[in-house]
């Protein structure tokens, strides 16, 4: 990141280099701190890593009185507190999972002004007796972390964030800096307006993460591809995870441990002590491998994380970005790398429909994952669709799969055709349930027991598919389902329809350029086997 061109507060700096010892502030920090200094408001936009914490850590010193964190993490404050401790700075903090003792004597030093940071769970501000509190003794600043909680369509939405308005209410003259590393134009709004920030001074920092090499694989026997990137690439390195259910977290650390790699679970219906356990472990212990729902990692601050691996497609680009963010924090060379799959986009866009929820939210989530979809399937350079989607213009990266190895393209039309034809005949045919394999069975002109038993073997488009293989005609349905030119039954089982883009394809009044299937891993039948 480029220095700052304001000179930095002196007693800024001083703090800076006695307290954390650092030599000089980072982008954005100098200017951030000045405001929060001189008692003005900021909203924070930066990427995981950028640097943050400083950001409030630093003016709560500087000024008189206790600066005041709101922070939902509330498993980490120990940590947090633990490692200010270490520098000589007087934290504490309060949440539920306190003694009534300990959590007096955080706020007997608060209120006689012996702390320099309190961190506080948002809950804690629903409770009168803690803005009493706040009112006995002198407070520096609120610090809103993770401020991105407050957005209703978040994807980590907490409803005690929307009582932070409050902070402003109560106390107009403590300057308030709300900081997170989400940063659509949307939740940006959303946050300056629910936190009333919106004459905040705001700061948006390039959200690039130019050490991260963002990769994309089709989805093809997962845990062998997982197992390949750790051995190949990452061996003894430390990385996280990522699947969408419980199960398959539980059985992928399974897998991985039988394979000889130490890896440990951690999701949301483990008990506390474990979760906590292999938290642990992951932050002091080296090259051990998380296996994790989205439920993990949020403000975990471990610089060497080599690897986030996703072996399920995440619902939003937002969520794809803080998760993967969570590589490399140390600047050194690090690897995303999502395994994605036809199934992935069936599963998702059924689990869209049988959510609970007004239309309009479904829209949105349907939003959310066209975005994420258009990112899995783009021939251009991750790096640049990543960053645009956060408002950000860029060029080619260089470090990503796409630029890497750009995927070759070829005019899908008539095979999309030949695909649409086949689901308006099997549309006619009302309550048959039939997925992409029976689709592709059929173009393929596979007799096989299904097929056979529901006549199948006579309609036109029997057969007519042979060109291609089973695996290019799996990518032809997905991709034309990432794009909207193929629907899934919600209601059904899965069974592929018509949508309104289809009949453009139907008529020939649309082009559909796709991208090549990668060959698959270990099936080529080339001679270096052996
Ligand atoms: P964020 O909260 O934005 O994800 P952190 O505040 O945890 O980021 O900072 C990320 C890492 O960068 C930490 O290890 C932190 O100590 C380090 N860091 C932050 N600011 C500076 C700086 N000015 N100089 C050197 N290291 C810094
Ligand atoms: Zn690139």
């Amino acid at each position: 990141l480029p220095a700052s061109s304001a000179p930095a507060d002196p007693r800024a700096l001083e703090v800076l280099h006695t307290v954390f010892g650092y030599p000089a502030f980072r982008g954005d920090q100098a200017e951030i701190v000045s405001t929060v200094v001189g008692g003005g408001d900021a909203l924070v936009l930066m990427p995981t890593g950028g640097g943050k914490s400083l950001c409030y850590q630093v003016p709560s010193l500087v000024r008189n009185g206790v600066g005041v964190v709101v922070s939902p993490l509330i498993a980490l404050m120990q940590d947090q507190v633990d490692a200010l401790s270490a520098l000589g700075v007087k934290a504490g903090f309060l949440n539920s999972t306190q003694s009534w003792e300990q959590r007096r004597e955080v706020e007997a030093a608060f209120v006689d002004g012996t702390l320099d940071l309190l961190y506080l769970a948002p809950e804690r501000l629903r409770v009168p007796e803690t803005l009493a509190l706040l009112d006995r003794g002198d407070v520096a600043l609120f610090a809103i972390d993770e401020a991105h909680c407050v957005s209703q369509w978040g994807h980590d939405f907490r409803p005690d964030y929307l009582g932070l308005s409050i902070l402003h209410e109560r106390w107009p003259s403590v300057p308030r800096v709300a900081l997170t590393a989400t940063a659509t134009e949307t939740t940006h709004r959303e946050i300056a307006t629910r936190l009333q920030l919106e004459d905040a001074r705001h700061f948006v920092a390039s959200f690039d993460r130019p050490n991260i090499q963002y990769r994309i694989a089709p989805k093809d026997n997962p845990r062998a591809q997982l197992l390949d990137l750790l051995r190949t690439e990452h061996p003894g390195d430390a990385g996280i995870v990522y699947c969408l259910s419980r199960n398959s977290v539980e059985q992928t650390a399974e897998h991985l441990v039988a394979q000889g790699i130490p890896a440990l679970p951690y999701h949301a219906g483990l008990p506390a002590h474990v979760r906590a356990a292999n938290q642990s472990r992951f932050l002091r212990e080296d090259g051990i491998v998380m296996v994790a729902t989205i439920a993990f990692g949020m403000g975990i601050d471990k610089p060497d994380v080599r690897f986030v691996a996703h072996l399920d497609l995440p619902k939003s680009v937002e969520g794809y970005y803080q998760e993967t963010g969570r590589a490399g924090r140390d600047g050194q060379p690090s690897t995303a790398w999502l395994a994605y799959g036809l199934q992935d986009v069936v599963q998702q866009r059924r689990m869209i429909d049988q959510s609970e929820g007004d239309a309009s939210h479904k829209r949105a989530l349907s939003a959310h994952l066209d975005a994420m979809l258009a990112l899995c399937e783009t021939v251009e350079c991750r790096r640049v669709q990543l960053l645009s989607y956060f408002g950000e213009d860029s060029n080619p990266c260089g470090n990503c799969d796409t630029c890497l190895a750009p995927p070759e393209t070829w005019d899908g039309t008539v095979a999309a055709q030949k695909l649409l034809s086949t689901v308006v005949r099997l549309e006619r045919d009302r309550g048959q349930r039939y997925g992409a394999g029976h689709l592709v069975d059929i173009l393929l002109g596979k007799e096989t027991p299904r097929v056979t038993q529901l006549g199948h073997t006579s309609l036109s488009t029997f057969g007519i598919g042979s060109d291609l293989s089973d695996g290019e005609w799996r990518g032809v349905v997905r991709q034309l389902l990432a794009r909207g030119l193929l629907g899934v039954d919600g209601e059904g089982y899965g069974t592929l329809q018509l949508t309104e883009g289809s009949a453009e394809v139907l008529s020939g009044a649309r082009e559909v350029r796709l991208r090549k299937e990668a060959p698959k891993r270990g099936r080529t039948r080339s001679a270096s086997k052996g």
